[in-house]
Formats: C-alpha cells, structure tokens, sequence
C-alpha cells in the first residue's frame, strides 16, 4: 500500500478499533481529506496531485475522511470484534435506502460481488454531506477486498431501473457548495454571466475543492446558459493559499 500506510501496521491496529484504510490510486489534485483530519494523520503536501502519505498511528477511527473522500477511497477497518469478523466502515451514495439490520452485498474494487454482509449503521458525518457512512460485518478474510456495498445487484441483461435516478439536471456541478445544473441555471437567467459575480453571490468555488472540480463544468454550463462564448465566461481568479491552510498555521504554528 505504500505511501498509504504499512497495511500489516493498519491491521494490527485494528485489532485495538476503527483505523483508516486509505486506497488512492489517482494522481489527481486532491486533498480534502488532508484538510479534514484533525489528527494530520494524512498529508497530501504542497503538490495537491501527490497521493496521500498517511500514518494509521495517529488515526483515531473517526471516520470524517471516508465522509469527505470524492473518490470515495476510503474505508474503515475495525477487528476489535470477538467473533473474528471484520467491521467495515464505507461511503454510499446510491439513492436506495440502506439502514441498520439489512444484509447488503458486498463488492470488491471491480464492483464484482463477494458475498453478504449485515449493516450495523448508518451515519452521515454532516448533514449536507453526499455520503452515508455505512457499517457492514463481513468475514474477515474479505476485510482488504470490500470496497462498497448494494441492497441488490444486476445480472447481465437485466434493463436498468430508471424509476427514482437522479435527472440530469439535478445533477451537483459544484459538490463543496451544492450547486446543481439547474440552480446554474436559474444564477444565469437571473443575471449573473460570469463564475466570479457568481462566487460572489453563491460561493460556488469557495469550498474544500477551491474550485478544482467544478470549475470546468461550470463554464460549459454558464456558457450556455448565459449565452456568453467561455472566455466571456471567465475563470475563477487564483487567490493564496491555493489549497485549503489550517487556521493555525496562518497563525504561525509549524506541521
Ligand atoms: S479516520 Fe479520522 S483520524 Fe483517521 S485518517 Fe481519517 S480523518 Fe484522520
Ligand atoms: S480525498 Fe480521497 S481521492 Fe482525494 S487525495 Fe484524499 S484519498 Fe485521494
């Protein structure tokens, strides 16, 4: 697992209660789930495509990482059960309704199902928050496999369900801020015909991701919407720290 942590350490650890799995693969630029851990049990750097360094040592199971994670590569691993199970802690973001006491299938990174296992919980970390928090028992020699879980899962050849999916327009441009398609939409018709008067008045661009994810999206819907060619459009003006700081550290605090 290299940068991501000693996984023999991550095991043993979990022995004792919950400690993050971390299983990013993409250099991207990404780091929100170094901001979110109080701990600083995961460092991202100054280069925000750099993967994650990521020491079990100083994490303390709480879970804010697997909430934040948009690629969703996050999980957490818990054997300090007696009955020699693994507990499993991962992100949902399906729209079917999952709770404590469901048998749910379990998947591994191909989506490829490997068997059942029994949610403990539900939890979400904030309110607004896209993930659920889903605690499922597994056996624990699936403890390293499991990557997400599904109330049921598709045989080849079934026809899609396409009663209750997202429409398109719903679909979140920014994800920090929660901005759909359709509010993009409504901010254009109402006036605003740039992403900086828009910032101004949504906060599209202020969030964890600074604008890093949403921007493009933004432009090709803001262009159209408003009827303005991209560069009429304009960009998000780069203001430091380009990456999320810790309040302490403005004050000066090293680490
Ligand atoms: S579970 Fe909590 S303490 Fe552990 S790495 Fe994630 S945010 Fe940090
Ligand atoms: S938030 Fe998730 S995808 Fe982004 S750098 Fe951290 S582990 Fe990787």
């Amino acid at each position: 697992m290299g940068e991501s942590g000693d996984i023999d350490e991550i095991w043993r650890r979990a022995e004792g209660g919950a400690v993050a799995i971390l299983d990013c693969r993409e250099e991207i630029p990404c780091d929100p789930c170094e901001a979110v851990c109080a701990r600083g049990a995961i460092v991202v750097g100054k280069n925000v495509c750099d993967l994650p360094r990521y020491d079990p040592g100083l994490c303390n199971g709480c879970g804010r990482c697997v909430a934040i994670c948009p690629g969703m590569a996050i999980y957490l691993l818990d054997r300090s059960s007696r009955d020699g199970g693994a507990r499993l802690t991962l992100p949902y973001e399906m729209k079917e309704e999952i709770k404590a006491g469901d048998e749910v299938w379990a998947l591994d990174e191909d989506g490829s199902p490997l068997g059942k296992g029994k949610v403990v919980k539900t939890a979400k970390m904030n309110k607004r928050d896209h993930s659920l928090l889903v605690t499922v028992d597994v056996p624990e020699e699936w403890a390293l496999k499991v990557r997400g879980v599904r109330i049921r899962v598709m045989s080849i050849g079934e026809p899609l369900e396409v009663r209750g999916c997202q429409r398109e327009e719903d679909h979140l441009l920014c994800r920090c801020e929660e901005i759909s398609r359709s509010q993009a939409r409504e901010y254009a018709a109402m006036g605003f015909n740039s992403l900086r008067a828009l910032r101004r008045f949504s906060r599209v661009g202020l969030g964890y991701c600074q604008g890093r994810f949403c921007q493009a999206m933004l432009v090709d819907e803001f262009s159209t919407a408003a009827f303005r060619d991209r560069e009429g459009v304009g960009v998000f003006k780069v203001r430091p720290p380009v990456r999320p700081v810790k309040l302490g550290r403005l004050g000066g605090e090293n680490g």
